[in-house]
């Protein structure tokens, strides 16, 4: 919780050390300055008390009339006396200099004295004072002296300034007789100032734990609304952007949480439009029929849409450009994408030549053109591979081609046997009475022929463009199938091929025009006849399809079948397999079939084994019953 390098940790022990240096520093300089005064005010007391000694005439006229040695018992019990009164020490000095007496030591053995800085200072000014350590005592005292004059020869007063330290002896002597010194120890002064050293880590161990609680606090309140920012802005990074801070200072602190919460309303409305943006091109790539590859200047992909993704084989996933194992497309190289050196090389020719290029060609059983162009967006060069699927395209092409074709060839032959017929009739078989009238008969089948199939073409044009009117109501599904059925029963039988109609009882009724429904049946029925052997059998069957609300109605022959090739294109105009090609027919009877069938909004297709037989089924809507 208390990590050493937080802001909160930096700030309590900045404040903790500054504050105990402070208050080191403040108590340093207040003994100091307390000790002085103290000393200052001894010294004044002192003074006093040596100057008011220092007018004892017993004293002055001893000393004047040289009555005392050093050592005398009159002397030392008259210090004694004073020493008890003032609890102080007390020496007298001779003018020469050696003791006569002292209350605290033996003044015999005592040294001279005339050196003393307080006794030399006295000597000059009539008192003097200095703190040292005494040699005699072993411990540092203050001394104040004061000289002694003969009680007769001059007069003394004693002047103190207002503040009583500061006194002087003024007066008139003839010289002095000797010095008055009073001394007191100075540890005394020293020790009731200054506190033990186990006071005063106590004090600092109070002080620090007081400031140190006080900066953690401190700390804590400016550090809070960071964390809180932190954690915030945290939080956008891993896409939350409705995060705010609700700012609860009008300090920096303050101002910085409004301002990030404005910079989040900035990012959050720019990624969100960003993103909107990128939706709207996604979904406009993805409506796209054809695949796109958006290639950055290096030739990897930035964005490919979901049809280029199919087509590519990287799954239909696609979305957020992913790949079926999960990999990203963007950022990787095309060429690693699409796996195909002739999409890649037009990609590289376009990039050589900064130019489009396109390529046709031959992929997994369909046709596709790459077409690569350069692009320069906000800058940024890029590229653009499209890929176009074109096999339905060629389809069509060669579906158009086919009909023509087709067309070409069944108009040939009517019109080669009726120019044939006619040019014989004109040879002379127009008078002709028995071949004439039978190549006449022979002409008009081929122009009933022809005006079948000019029929039959502008029907099916009509129905595929829709100009046929369907007219749709609820029709049972017997009916659809019956009457056509029944309208081919003699044909069936001139082939000796039996028509089984195989109808479950109950069967819902469908939506449906019956009159275009019954083209349909008629003509499936009547290709099964058609292309079965005599002695089989033609089954027509109804059910409900296998998907639900459809009714499917299947026709099965055993006749000649449909080759696997030909299956799929069996429903295009003139389409016929070559085994039918002498079949007669025209070739359009599926494609009407197929596109009634289609209108009803129903599907239409064969099963077929080549030599066993066919089976064409076709599904309508089933009534509903709303
Ligand atoms: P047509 O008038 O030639 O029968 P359709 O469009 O009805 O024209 O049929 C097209 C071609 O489909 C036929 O020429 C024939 O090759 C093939 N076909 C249709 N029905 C059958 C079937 N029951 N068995 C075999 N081939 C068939």
């Amino acid at each position: 919780m208390f990590h050493f390098r937080s802001i909160r940790w930096r700030i309590a022990v900045t404040y903790t050390i500054l504050i105990s240096l402070f208050l080191i520093g403040l108590f340093l300089y207040f003994s100091t300055q307390v000790q002085a005064n103290n000393l200052e005010r001894l010294r004044a007391q002192l003074t006093t008390y040596v100057l008011l000694l220092s007018q004892d005439h017993e004293l002055r006229n001893g000393l004047a009339q040289s009555r005392w040695q050093a050592g005398d018992d009159e002397l030392v019990r008259l210090m004694a006396g004073w020493t008890t009164l003032l609890n102080a020490r007390i020496t007298l000095i001779s003018a020469d200099g050696s003791v006569l007496a002292d209350s605290a030591a033996e003044s015999l053995l005592m040294e001279d004295h005339s050196n003393r800085p307080e006794i030399i200072q006295a000597l000059a000014s009539g008192t003097g004072s200095s703190s040292r350590f005494s040699r005699t005592l072993g411990f540092e005292m203050l001394y104040v002296a004061a000289i002694l004059t003969p009680a007769a020869s001059g007069q003394w007063s004693v002047v103190s300034d207002i503040t009583g330290y500061r006194s002087q002896a003024i007066g008139h002597w003839g010289g002095p007789v000797g010095i008055l010194r009073v001394s007191v120890p100075l540890q005394d002064v020293t020790t009731t100032i200054s506190p033990s050293p186990s006071s005063i880590f106590v004090a600092i161990v109070i002080v620090l734990l007081v400031s140190a609680a006080s900066a953690v606090l401190l700390a804590e309140r400016t550090a809070r609304p960071i964390r809180r920012l932190t954690h915030t802005a945290s939080r956008m990074a891993q896409g939350d952007l409705s995060t705010r801070l609700v700012p609860s200072s009008h300090d920096e602190v303050g101002q910085l949480t409004r301002a990030f919460n404005r910079m989040a309303d900035q990012l959050e409305f720019q990624i969100t439009s960003i993103s909107r943006e990128r939706e709207r091109l996604t979904s406009v790539l993805n409506n796209l029929v054809d695949g796109v590859f958006i290639l950055d200047n290096q030739g990897r992909v930035r964005l490919c849409n979901s049809v280029a993704a199919r087509m590519v084989g990287i799954s239909d996933q696609f979305a957020g450009n992913l790949m079926t194992n999960g990999a990203q497309v963007q950022g990787i190289p095309f060429a690693l994408v699409v796996r195909d050196h002739r999409i890649v090389e037009t990609w590289q020719m376009c990039q050589e030549n900064r130019r489009q290029a396109n390529r046709i060609f031959q992929w997994d059983n369909r046709t596709v053109q790459a077409i690569a162009l350069p692009f320069v967006a906000g800058g940024i060069h890029g590229y653009i591979v499209l890929l176009q699927d074109l096999t339905e395209l060629h389809r069509l092409e060669r579906v158009r081609q086919d009909f023509v074709s087709n067309i070409s060839h069944e108009l040939r032959t009517p019109l080669a046997s009726l120019r044939a017929l006619t040019e014989t009739l004109r040879d002379g078989a127009w008078d002709d009475p028995q071949a004439g009238p039978l190549f006449l008969d022979r002409v008009e089948t081929e122009v009933d022929a022809l005006s079948q199939m000019v029929q039959e073409l502008l029907e099916l044009s009509r129905i595929e463009s829709g100009q046929v009117p369907f007219r749709f109501c609820a029709v049972p599904v017997s009916e659809i199938i019956l009457t056509p059925v029944e309208r081919l029963q003699p044909q069936a039988a001139r082939g000796q091929i039996e028509l089984i109609v195989d109808l479950p009882a109950r069967l819902p009724w469908v939506q449906a025009d019956a009159q275009r429904v019954h083209q349909v049946v008629t003509n499936l029925v009547h290709n099964a006849l058609k292309f079965s052997p005599s002695g089989a059998s033609v089954n027509i069957s109804a059910g409900i399809a296998p998907a639900g609300r459809q009714m499917m109605v299947s026709i099965t022959d055993t006749g000649i079948g449909i080759p696997a090739e030909d299956q799929s294109r069996i429903f295009e105009r003139f389409y016929k397999t070559d085994r039918a090609r002498s079949s007669g027919g025209t070739g359009l009877g599926l494609a009407i079939a197929k596109h009634i069938v289609q209108t009803h909004g129903g599907r239409i297709w064969v099963d077929s084994i080549e030599g066993k037989g066919s089976t064409f089924s076709f599904t309508l809507p089933v009534v509903t019953p709303e």
